[in-house]
């Protein structure tokens, strides 16, 4: 079986899926808008010293490692994984009254550390909250983030249905964690991590209660050397198996005949291709580079932007590697966000010390702090959020006067450099129990040949949900390789004999 394929974008979903296709013996090729690969996970160089603009935090490290199996080696063999050293805390959460929780890498750590600091009714709240939690990541995994999209037929099995009793899918995320936490403190640490796929916990179905299981306890990690050290490996590895890169390529039209996907259009020249994946955001795909008609998606609110900035920061002795500061009203956040649409007035800010989390070599006098303040996506107005963040962390003591802002971003400059997202960091956000219904799914529909990988469709935003969302859209396109779906030539010699 001799097939080629075409991969719009380098972003995770994307590298996945050629990762995914080339190791099952498909010509794949590469064409990327942007200068490099990575995507949202990029990188700038600052004075001298290159940083992560994008994530900074890594769950689920097994789902890359099945990416670089396909590819033959393993993730342990192309990254390493950073942890804090024993003792040291992998997040702070700063609160408003001046109490103070650490988390660290053990659950049963950050258990005895929120008992410390909230008392023993907060830390038996938070162990009985994570045992639920998960409970409910391993009913739901199957089938909403590691498998293919779910579909109401699927979940018709005696298997699924008892998973769909055990995810909470029609209580609130909020509601959810108010059953089962008092503290007041550890409720707004365990709402927050509905912004890890930028939703908001008062809509959220319950379900995504079991992020704080996949933080917590299978945890969340730092690469060795930033972020985008995964990129390069990811993108090493496609080399090895005959992936071919194209760089400030941006594809302008994806072909379409006869309900089949031909190719895509890149400066004006057709690029021939059996398969075509997009890593693009499915808006973007449906929008501007197919007729309309040919990709319909169902309305869904874009996930949360933010504005995000990196400073040269004087080096604190006792930082953590990753702090949050909350303000004093958090719940007033997401009205502003949700309700408003706008930048919240009071934002938590999130900071990186990039050295800290990821062992990234800094100057030798300061390090490089990555800060994020939550915004709507498209949102215009940030200028108030960019001040007000700056001034939360300077005030909680973790950034100096001094400090220097080299390198920053507002949603809007991130929606023009990935368009379709608006400067959504994660695609769709999870605001109802129908959500993961409503995402795209890897195969399009209604042309064959074309499928999905990004944050933007199933199973949705984060490292590795792409790289999930990638890996499924390659798995779908060998089924229907194999079923004789796809490929043009037999189609096309038949079309010549008509
Ligand atoms: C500031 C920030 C912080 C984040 N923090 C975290 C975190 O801590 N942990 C986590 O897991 N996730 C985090 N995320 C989310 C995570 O980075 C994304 O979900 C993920 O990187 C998106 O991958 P993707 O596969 O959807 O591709 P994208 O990163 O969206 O890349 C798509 C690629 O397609 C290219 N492209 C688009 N259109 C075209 C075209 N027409 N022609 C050619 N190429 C095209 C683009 O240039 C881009 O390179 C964060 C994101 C941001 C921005």
């Amino acid at each position: 079986m001799s097939a080629n394929a075409v991969v719009v974008g380098a972003g995770f979903g994307g590298l996945a899926a050629a990762i995914g296709l080339a190791a099952r013996g498909v010509a794949v090729q590469v064409v990327e808008a942007g200068a490099g690969p990575g995507g949202k996970a990029d990188v700038a160089v600052l004075e001298g010293v290159e940083v992560d603009t994008g994530p900074s935090v890594l769950t689920l490290p097994e789902v890359f490692d099945a990416v670089f199996r396909l590819a033959g080696s393993s993730l342990k063999d192309e990254i390493a994984l950073v942890e804090p050293t024993a003792g040291s805390p992998s997040f702070r959460y700063h609160f408003a009254d001046g109490a103070r929780v650490d988390i660290f890498v053990a659950a049963e750590d950050t258990v005895a550390s929120v008992g410390r600091s909230l008392g023993s009714e907060a830390a038996q709240d938070l162990a009985r909250f994570l045992q639920d939690a998960r409970t409910i990541w391993e009913a739901a995994a199957p089938h909403f983030v590691l498998g293919p999209p779910p579909a109401f037929w699927n979940l018709m099995s005696f298997e699924a249905l008892i998973a769909l009793l055990h995810i909470d899918p029609l209580r609130t995320m909020q509601s959810g964690i108010a059953r089962r936490v008092r503290s007041p403190h550890l409720r707004r640490v365990l709402w927050r991590y509905a912004t890890y796929n930028g939703s908001d916990p008062r809509r959220a179905p319950a379900t995504l209660n079991c992020i704080a299981h996949v933080e917590l306890a299978l945890g969340g990690f730092g690469v060795r050397g930033g972020v985008h050290a995964l990129v390069r490996a990811l993108v090493s590895a496609a080399q090895r198996l005959g992936v071919e890169f194209q760089w400030d390529s941006p594809v302008t039209r994806i072909d379409v005949q006869s309900g089949r996907a031909r190719g895509v259009e890149v400066r004006g020249k057709l690029l021939p291709a059996d398969i075509v994946v997009a890593n693009a955001d499915a808006a973007h795909v449906s929008q501007d580079l197919l007729v309309k008609g040919q990709l319909p998606l169902r309305a869904s609110q874009a996930s949360l932007s933010g504005w995000t900035g990196v400073l040269r920061a004087q080096k604190l002795i006792g930082r953590a590697a990753h702090t949050v500061v909350f303000p004093e009203d958090y719940q007033a956040e997401f009205v502003d966000m949700f309700d408003r649409n706008r930048a919240p007035s009071d934002p938590a800010v999130y900071l990186c010390a990039q050295d800290l989390a990821h062992e990234r070599p800094s100057w030798p006098d300061s390090q490089p702090v990555f800060v994020m303040a939550n915004a709507p996506a498209g949102c215009a107005e940030v200028a108030e959020l960019e001040v007000a963040a700056l001034q939360r962390a300077r005030a909680a003591g973790l950034l100096q006067p001094d400090d220097r802002l080299l390198w920053s971003r507002t949603p809007q400059e991130l929606a023009a450099r990935f368009p379709g997202s608006q400067g959504s960091l994660y695609g769709a956000a999870s605001n109802g129990p129908w959500a993961a219904f409503a995402r795209p799914a890897n195969r399009a529909s209604k042309v064959r040949g074309l499928y999905l990988a990004s944050g933007s469709a199933h199973p949705g935003g984060g490292m590795p949900l792409c790289a999930r969302s990638g890996l499924t859209a390659a798995e779908c396109a060998m089924d229907d390789l194999r079923a004789g779906r796809t490929l043009a030539q037999p189609l096309a010699r038949l079309e010549e004999r008509r």
